[in-house]
């Protein structure tokens, strides 16, 4: 009898915001949202353009890269995060212009506003299947 083999995923903790394509030499990255309007970026992306209007939102990829606009640390552990304290939640600014929130954990005590930062990403649980759950992180550049 066969062995039967498991394939182990890597599966974005919350959909919507990142992908991860298979095969050698592929990275994950942020999408999101470019009005084919006005042509503002959002993300993650929806349906009505918050600047035009429009409904003629177009999925892309996003750079992952930008500045940080302004953060806090956070000192106090939330029961059932994923995240150890202490870290930092910060709002960036991508290159296409649009805003997200996340946590930086890698050198969060050096953290400047307008400092220039770069997407990675990271296992930080597996579900019930075994597949590595991979959520999405800043660093400074
Ligand atoms: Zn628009």
């Amino acid at each position: 009898m066969n062995e039967m083999k498991i394939e182990k995923k890597k599966v974005p903790i919350r959909p919507g915001m990142f992908r991860i394509p298979e095969g050698p030499g592929k990275q994950p990255y942020l999408y999101g949202g470019q009005c084919k309007n006005c042509d503002t970026y959002f993300f993650p992306t929806r349906e009505i353009c918050l600047n035009c209007g429009a409904e003629n939102m177009e999925e892309v990829p996003l750079s992952g890269k930008g500045k940080i606009y302004s953060y806090t640390i956070a000192r106090q552990q939330v029961p059932g995060a994923l995240v150890t304290v202490p870290y930092a939640l910060a709002i960036v600014i991508l290159e296409e212009g649009c805003q997200l929130h996340t946590v930086i954990t890698e050198n969060w005590e050096s953290l400047k506003v307008d400092m220039e930062v770069e997407v990675y990403f990271e296992k930080m649980s597996e579900d019930d299947n075994g597949n590595d759950l991979i959520a999405y992180k800043f660093r400074a550049l």
